[in-house]
C-alpha cells in the first residue's frame, strides 16, 4: 500500500508540474472578486441586463461591422518570449477568421450545426493611433526581469511590477503576451458596469498567434479566440458553476463538462438527461478542445458578445484607431452570405481534412480553398 501511495504520489506531482490549463478566466474572476468587490456585485448583474438588451434592442443580421482596436504588450525576459510582429499579425489574422467566420476549417463544423453558426459582425485591428494621438503599430514591447508571471499579482498589467501600464480599456482591447506560470494558457475579464483597472486579456506567448514560438496542440490561435470570447461575457458551454450548467446562450447544446483533445463526432451524446442525440458542441470556442479542433460561434454567442459591446464596452462603437478610419462601417447591401461548401466532387460532407474546397455564396460567386490540417 504504501508503495501504491508513493507511486500515486509521485505522479500527481509531476502532472502537476507539466499540466497545462487551457483556461483560467474562472479563476481570474475570483481574484477580481476579491480584489474589488464591485466588480462581483455588478457582475451578478450582467445576466440580466445582456437578456434585457438582446430582448429589446438585438438585430441579428445589422450588416455593420463593429471593429475593435487592438494593443499587444510584448512583455519579455528571453529572447524567445520577444515575439515577432509577425506573430502578433497572425493572432489578429485568427480573430479576424474566427469570428468573421472566414475561418478555413469552417467546413468542419457538423452539418446539424451549420445553420446557426455566426459571422459575429466583430473584427479587430491593431490599433494605428496610440493614446497620445501619435501613430503606432499597436505592439509595445517591454523588457522585464521578472522570469514569469502569475494570475495571482497580474504584474504584466503595470509598469511598477516589471510589466507595462494598460492602454485606456475603454478604447483599446489591452492583450499581454509573457510568460505564465503555472501551466496557464490565458485569461480575460468578462465585462460588467464596473470600471475594472485590471480589464484586458492575457496569453501565453507559446499559444499566441500561429507562428514562431507556438506550441501544438495549441499553435492555431484559438487560445486568444476562447479568451476574448470571455472578454465579450461568453461562458464556458458546461456554465460556469459546474457539470450540465448555464451559458445564457439558448443555441449551444446542455454539455456536461469540458472536453479535451479533439472526439469524433457525435460525443457524449444524451448527456445531462436530454434528448440531444448529436452531443457536445465540442468544436465551440467556449470548449477546452484542441486548436485544430475548434471552428465555430454560435448565433446566440453573437448575440451575447453584441449586447456586452453596447452596454459595458460602448466606445468601440465608434472611433478613429484604426487607419483613422470610423469603426462603424455600413457592408454593402450586397453582402454575400456563404450558402454550400461542396468539394470538387459536390460532396457536402466530405471527410477528406486535406483537400479543395468550394465556397458557394448567396450572391453567385465561388471560390475555391484548400484545406490543410
Ligand atoms: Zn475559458
Amino acid at each position: 500500500m504504501r508503495f501504491n501511495f508513493f507511486l500515486s504520489f509521485i505522479f500527481t506531482v509531476s502532472f502537476t508540474s507539466f499540466a497545462q490549463e487551457r483556461c483560467s478566466t474562472i479563476e481570474h474572476i475570483e481574484i477580481l472578486n476579491h480584489k474589488h468587490p464591485q466588480y462581483k456585485q455588478q457582475r451578478e448583474k450582467v445576466n440580466f441586463e445582456s437578456k434585457n438588451w438582446i430582448e429589446n434592442h438585438y438585430i441579428s443580421n445589422s450588416k455593420s461591422i463593429i471593429t475593435i482596436p487592438v494593443v499587444v504588450h510584448v512583455v519579455w525576459n528571453t529572447s524567445a518570449e520577444n515575439i515577432t510582429d509577425q506573430q502578433v499579425i497572425s493572432q489578429i489574422d485568427v480573430l479576424n477568421a474566427d469570428f468573421r467566420r472566414t475561418n478555413i476549417d469552417a467546413i468542419m463544423t457538423p452539418n446539424v450545426w451549420q445553420g446557426i453558426v455566426a459571422d459575429t459582425e466583430i473584427d479587430f485591428c491593431l490599433a494605428t493611433v496610440d493614446p497620445n494621438g501619435a501613430p503606432t503599430t499597436g505592439i509595445t514591447r517591454t523588457q522585464t526581469s521578472q522570469t514569469s508571471f502569475s494570475i495571482q499579482t497580474d504584474n504584466m498589467k503595470s509598469n511598477a511590477s516589471g510589466g507595462i501600464d494598460s492602454w485606456d480599456k475603454d478604447k483599446y482591447l489591452n492583450i499581454w503576451v509573457c510568460d505564465l506560470s503555472g501551466g496557464i494558457l490565458g485569461y480575460a475579464t468578462p465585462p460588467s458596469s464596473f470600471n475594472n483597472p485590471d480589464d484586458g486579456v492575457v496569453i501565453g506567448y507559446r499559444y499566441f498567434g500561429t507562428t514562431g514560438s507556438v506550441q501544438a496542440p495549441y499553435n492555431k490561435g484559438r487560445t486568444c479566440t476562447h479568451e476574448v470570447g470571455h472578454w465579450l461575457n461568453l461562458d464556458h458551454l458546461w456554465g460556469n458553476g459546474g457539470n450540465c450548467g448555464n451559458d445564457n446562450v439558448n443555441d449551444t447544446p446542455t454539455q456536461e463538462e469540458e472536453n479535451y483533445n479533439c472526439p469524433a463526432f457525435p460525443h457524449n451524446a444524451n448527456s445531462c438527461g436530454t434528448s440531444n442525440s448529436s452531443g457536445d458542441m465540442f468544436m465551440n470556442y467556449m470548449d477546452y478542445t484542441n486548436d485544430g479542433c475548434m471552428n465555430l460561434f454560435t448565433q446566440g454567442q453573437k448575440a451575447r458578445m453584441i449586447s456586452a459591446i453596447n452596454l459595458y464596452r460602448s466606445d468601440f462603437l465608434s472611433h478613429n484607431l484604426c487607419n483613422n478610419i470610423t469603426s462603424f462601417n455600413e457592408l454593402p447591401t450586397n453582402s454575400r452570405k456563404l450558402i454550400k461548401v461542396i468539394d470538387i466532387l459536390g460532396r457536402e460532407n466530405s471527410s477528406n481534412s486535406q483537400a479543395i474546397y468550394l465556397y458557394i455564396y448567396d450572391d453567385n460567386t465561388v471560390e475555391k480553398k484548400i484545406i490543410l490540417k
